[in-house]
């Protein structure tokens, strides 16, 4: 049998392929048998191109269905597909064009100038738009995509795959040093959505709405498989807005968002219990969701909004139960056929399993694990642990009931005078002084302590704070050590798209 993902989906789409599959914002409607017949044309195209064994077939468009379609077309055509954040620009298209070195690269017509010099330069072989452009005159590009597929049948037989093949490389956010391309094989895909699917019980009649980007794994992945994969109707918006977004939640089941657009929707004040009255299901992930608006959000709701944690690399490991508990500042317990072990090592090099409540580097391993790092076997098997587990890079620990409570990143833990310092725990405790919206903790180079840990505080408009109040507090609350040797205030943290805080920019911003 096939290990082909797009097989799989196929097989779940419902009997009745003139339901509807996606609808957009502007009210246009793709029914399943649309998805099926225009994958097949695209994938009978990018068949027709002779394209080598594993070619990779770059893009960077705007969201769309047809950008999704092109995803399952590539599926299954049995090539790897290749998102890209929309919002890079030339020098980051260089390095992505350059290490993937793509067969073929799609981009949105708007970029067709400044992303062909760059294709050409690299050899790429073909390059189209995924829409048409139109010229001064009124005439068509021939280099689209979707034009040259319209000639193609809709009719394609899914080509066969293993289960290991890549069917997708996904670059990670690059939070914390430049991008890794993760190879993801069928298998893995696969694996994640099924098991998604059932942990969050997903049912008949649910409506995702969709306001997620589609080049990253919680767009995509997250959302997306679970929605083919049960056969369910999405909502396309064409990125999140508050007011959008809540023109569309009457009409929807399931809702996924990165933090930031939960404390977005919160900011209107009658976003109240009547607005979610149809929705079954909020999903957080993809940075941490602060207690505070997982509590307000509750509050304002009676939503207790679902918080997981995956990466790139992995897809999800780990998720707050969907009928039982789910403890606000974790991220719920390791799903199924996933193991997750937090691991300490001493001055020596040795290892242990840490025990409840102590803090240790996160590992994992299941059938969701990526293959490796794209032409990087030397990267690869350094985040590898001789038995197999993949150091995820994050430090946390487990409570007593296994919940796993994510402490931050092993990059941005800080070493101040011989000392381990978490930045999340003193973040934790800044959060909630009287004033303080958010904070980041970070370490930054000092002659005397090694690292200086150094917090910076957006406060909320009418808060009175000074960094001697701050101090004063905190040594009251928490051992010496961690206390910050120099607190600054900022208007807003720096974050990317996904809504990650970026120390690197603020541990740059902040040194000496
Ligand atoms: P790079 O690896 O290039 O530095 P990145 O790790 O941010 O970038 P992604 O794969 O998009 O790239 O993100 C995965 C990371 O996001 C995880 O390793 C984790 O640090 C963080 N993350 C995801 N979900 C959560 C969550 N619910 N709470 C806290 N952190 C999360
Ligand atoms: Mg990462």
């Amino acid at each position: 049998m096939t290990a082909n993902l797009y097989a799989l989906f196929a097989s779940r789409f419902p009997a009745d392929k003139s339901a509807c599959c996606i609808e957009t914002h502007d009210a246009l409607y793709y029914s399943w048998s649309d998805i099926e017949r225009a994958s097949a044309k695209i994938a009978n195209l990018l068949s027709s191109l002779q394209l080598p064994a594993g070619a990779r077939i770059a893009v960077q468009v705007e969201k769309s269905p047809e950008a999704l379609i092109l995803y399952l077309a590539t599926l299954r055509a049995g090539f790897v597909y290749l998102p890209l954040n929309t919002a890079y620009r030339a020098a980051e298209i260089t390095y992505f064009i350059g290490d993937a070195e793509p067969a073929v690269v799609v981009c949105s017509p708007k970029n067709f100038g400044w992303v062909a010099q760059i294709a050409f330069k690299a050899g790429v072989q073909h390059l189209f738009t995924l829409d048409e452009i139109n010229s001064g005159s009124g005439g068509k590009n021939s280099g689209s995509l979707l034009a040259r597929a319209v000639h193609h049948s809709d009719q394609f037989e899914t080509v066969e795959t293993q289960a290991d093949d890549l069917a997708v490389i996904l670059y990670t956010s690059g939070t914390t040093g430049r991008s890794k391309g993760a190879m993801l094989s069928h298998g893995n895909i696969a694996s994640n959505a099924k098991v998604l699917q059932e942990y969050w019980q997903w049912q008949a009649g649910d409506v995702l709405l969709h306001a997620l980007p589609l080049f990253h794994i919680h767009g995509l992945f997250v959302a997306v498989n679970g929605a083919l994969l049960n056969g369910s109707k999405m909502i396309f918006l064409p990125k999140f807005d508050a007011a959008e977004v809540r023109r569309h939640l009457p009409r929807s089941t399931v809702f996924m968002g990165v933090p930031t657009y939960y404390v977005r929707l919160l900011a209107d004040v009658d976003f109240d219990r009547h607005a979610c009255g149809n929705i079954r299901l909020f999903v957080s992930g993809s940075a941490p969701l602060l207690s505070d608006t997982f509590a307000a959000f509750a509050e304002r709701t009676g939503h207790t909004i679902l918080e997981r944690y995956g990466m790139s690399e992995t897809a999800m490991l780990t998720s707050n139960p969907y009928a039982s508990e789910r403890r606000g500042g974790t991220v719920g317990l390791p799903l199924p056929g996933v193991s997750v072990r937090i691991i300490k090592t001493d001055a020596d090099g040795c290892s242990a399993n840490c025990a409840a409540n102590e803090i240790g580097e996160i590992q994992v391993k299941g059938p969701n694990v990526f293959q490796g790092y794209w032409r990087m076997p030397q990267k690869t098997a350094e985040e590898f642990t001789a038995d197999g587990y993949f150091k995820t890079g994050d430090v946390g620990k487990f409570d007593g009931d296994g919940y796993l409570a994510i402490v931050g990143r092993s990059k941005d833990l800080i070493i101040s005078g011989g000392y381990n310092v978490y930045p999340k725990e003193i973040e934790m405790v800044i959060d909630e002084l009287d004033g303080v919206l958010e904070s980041a903790v970070i370490g930054v180079p000092d002659a005397d302590f090694g690292e200086a840990v150094t917090a910076v505080i957006v406060s909320r408009p009418d808060a009175k704070l000074t960094a001697d109040l701050v101090i004063a507090s905190l040594k009251a609350a928490i051992a010496n050590f961690k206390v910050p040797k120099r607190i600054f205030f900022a208007d807003e943290l720096p974050r990317n798209t996904m809504g990650k805080v970026q120390k690197n920019v603020l541990r740059e911003r902040y040194a000496g």
